[in-house]
């Protein structure tokens, strides 16, 4: 394995910073403050070629690694977790499983165009009575000739009034005995009659980006626009996770880089007892463990990243890698504030954001506990995917870029 970042990561690096520091950093707090996402994000990601950054250049995109895709999401979490949320929705959850599971016709029609971010794409499992328990929902697709008839509606959706398409899952067969071969996938456009959607205001963190619900009223789907067979939506809806969290723990990772340089940042300048307080063990005790865990989590975001370019089956890594840089930036925005004192606890400074922000990663993506189920369930032999094959193309340098 190989931990050297490639000059072309470091240009990409380079061009996500450069927004972020420059565009971003001086209207981020008023976005914050307004509950709005600034119109300009969207189209500047997709000029940047950010929302295309892994999807092979035939298909629209910038053709690089999966690796890539991590770094890319923890920069641009380090200035705010509503930039990365967008790279987690249209590339992680909906992008790459256009990729993974869209026959041609579909990815030339849907992925094209949103790896060239002409279009804007989000992910609908979550409804009002159902995260954690997928198998459960009530959302309805009912089969008639040559088209499935759609019912239900979506809750706590990112993009929910940006995005131009979502990957919608479905209930279409329920006399399977087995729930979660009950569920399908589509893909169903915004505009399509019976499609309404609106935002959720009032949140604790993300206030920058765009949380809502879409309900669809008997929406007509063509059943070309299904994606995968029947009964293969719970499979397809965790393959989607599988690369979600990558970004979501990739992106958590950023947080704590950015919550450790802020503290390392104050702790130079406010003095108390004679001196800075970088100096009072017990402030630097609170460094240590950001720089721990960042390098940690930078550590695992290079492992998951390297095992989905060699196309090794990754559910129990990503998970890991998620719980922890989650976790992980929660504590470091929490102990930022800390170091921060009174200041910490105002708006003057970015770490109250930090913390607002990372709280939601550690229910979004599968909450903590269904992670920690998770891992128990692999340790004890319960879960035994770990050495299977990913579904996920394995990453190839001269495929990508022909
Ligand atoms: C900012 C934000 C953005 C989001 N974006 C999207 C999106 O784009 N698309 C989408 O589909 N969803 C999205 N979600 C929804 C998110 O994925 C769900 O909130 C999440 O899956 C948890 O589901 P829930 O909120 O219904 O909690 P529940 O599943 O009701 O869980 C409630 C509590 O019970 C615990 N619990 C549940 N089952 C168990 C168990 N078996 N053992 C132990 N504890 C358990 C949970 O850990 C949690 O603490 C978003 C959420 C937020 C906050």
């Amino acid at each position: 394995m190989d931990f050297s970042i490639s000059k072309e990561q470091e240009q990409v690096i380079k061009v996500v910073r450069d927004f972020c520091r420059k565009e971003v950093a001086p209207i981020i707090k008023e976005a914050d403050r307004t509950q709005t996402m600034h119109p300009s994000i969207l189209p500047r990601m997709a000029e940047l070629g950010i929302l295309g950054i892994c999807i092979p250049e035939k298909y629209g995109g910038q053709g690089f690694d999966y690796v890539t895709l991590g770094l890319v999401s923890e920069e641009l979490e380090y200035l705010d977790t509503s930039l990365r949320v967008i790279m987690s929705v249209h590339m992680g959850l909906n992008s790459l499983a256009l990729l993974q599971w869209g026959t041609e016709e579909q990815k030339q029609k849907y992925l094209v165009p949103q790896a060239k971010g002409e279009k804007y794409a989000m992910f609908g499992l979550t409804e009002a009575g159902v995260g954690s328990d997928v198998s459960a929902m009530a959302s309805t697709a009912r089969r008639e000739g040559d088209h499935y008839v759609l019912n239900g509606e979506k809750m706590w959706i990112s993009l929910a009034t940006k995005a131009h398409n979502i990957l919608w899952v479905a209930r279409t067969n329920p006399e399977r005995s087995d729930p979660h071969e009950q569920l399908s996938a589509f893909i169903v456009e915004t505009d399509w009659p019976g499609v309404t959607r609106g935002d959720l205001h009032g949140k604790l963190g993300v206030r920058a980006g765009s949380t809502g619900w879409v309900n669809c009223q008997d929406v007509i789907v063509p059943v070309e626009n299904r994606l995968g067979e029947e009964g293969e939506g719970f499979k397809i809806a965790m393959s989607c996770l599988d690369n979600g969290r990558f970004t979501v723990g990739a992106g958590a990772v950023g947080l704590i880089r950015a919550a450790l340089d802020a503290s390392v940042r104050y702790a130079g300048l406010r003095k108390t007892f004679g001196k800075e307080i970088g100096k009072h063990q017990l402030v630097q005790q609170k460094i240590a463990r950001m720089v721990r865990d960042y390098e940690y989590g930078h550590l695992m975001l290079l492992k998951v990243g390297w095992m989905k370019n060699q196309g090794i089956r990754n559910t129990r890594e990503t998970s890991l890698l998620k719980w922890f840089a989650t976790d992980a930036s929660f504590e470091a925005a929490n102990e930022a504030i800390q170091v921060h004192g009174a200041y910490g606890y105002s708006d003057e400074y970015d770490v109250e954001r930090y913390l607002r922000n990372s709280r939601g990663a550690i229910i979004y993506e599968g909450t903590s506990e269904i992670h920690q189920l998770m891992q128990a369930g692999y340790a004890l032999g319960y879960r035994t995917d770990g050495a299977l094959r990913c579904e996920l193309p394995a990453y190839d340098e001269e495929i990508w870029h022909s």
